[in-house]
């Protein structure tokens, strides 16, 4: 457990977090630069730099957890829609290398957009995508 790790920090009570949910495996808390009202942070309460460091066992404790804050959330929010994300190495924007999901609930109009269609591809090179991922 790295000792400067901020979420690490958090998990041991050394600093203040608003913990929204807790389970066996990880605990959840509102990201203080929220994208949108609510965006939670779920967090395994064992530091792993991201998903593929993490244990089978984790990830599918984890997404039980996921589960149950998006519950909490559209229960207590007004929340109809809701984007889950990881962030997984640098140019994918992680920049707390301590494996987290992001759960940011969406509304009309919330200024929000996830890129996406914005490269042209072949129907060639997406088999041969299909090829490398399959074969
Ligand atoms: P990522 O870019 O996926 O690594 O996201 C890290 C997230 O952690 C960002 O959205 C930050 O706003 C959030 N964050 C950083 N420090 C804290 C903190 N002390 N408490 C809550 N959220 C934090
Ligand atoms: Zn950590």
């Amino acid at each position: 457990m790295p000792q400067e790790c901020i979420f690490c920090k958090i998990i041991k009570g050394e600093i203040p977090s608003r913990m929204i949910h807790e389970s066996e495996v990880a605990i959840a808390f509102l990201d203080i630069h929220p994208a949108t009202r609510g965006h939670t942070l779920v967090v395994p309460r064992e530091h792993f730099k991201d998903m593929e460091k993490a244990p089978r066992t984790v990830i599918n404790q984890l997404l039980a957890t996921i589960s149950n804050v998006v519950s909490i959330i559209k229960e207590k929010l007004p929340c109809k829609a809701l984007n889950v994300l990881i962030n997984q190495g640098k140019p994918a924007g992680q920049v707390i290398d301590h494996f987290h999901v992001h759960v940011i609930p969406r509304h009309e109009n919330d200024g929000l957009s996830f890129p996406r269609s914005t490269t042209s591809i072949s129907e060639k090179e997406l088999d041969e995508i299909h090829v490398k991922l399959t074969q």
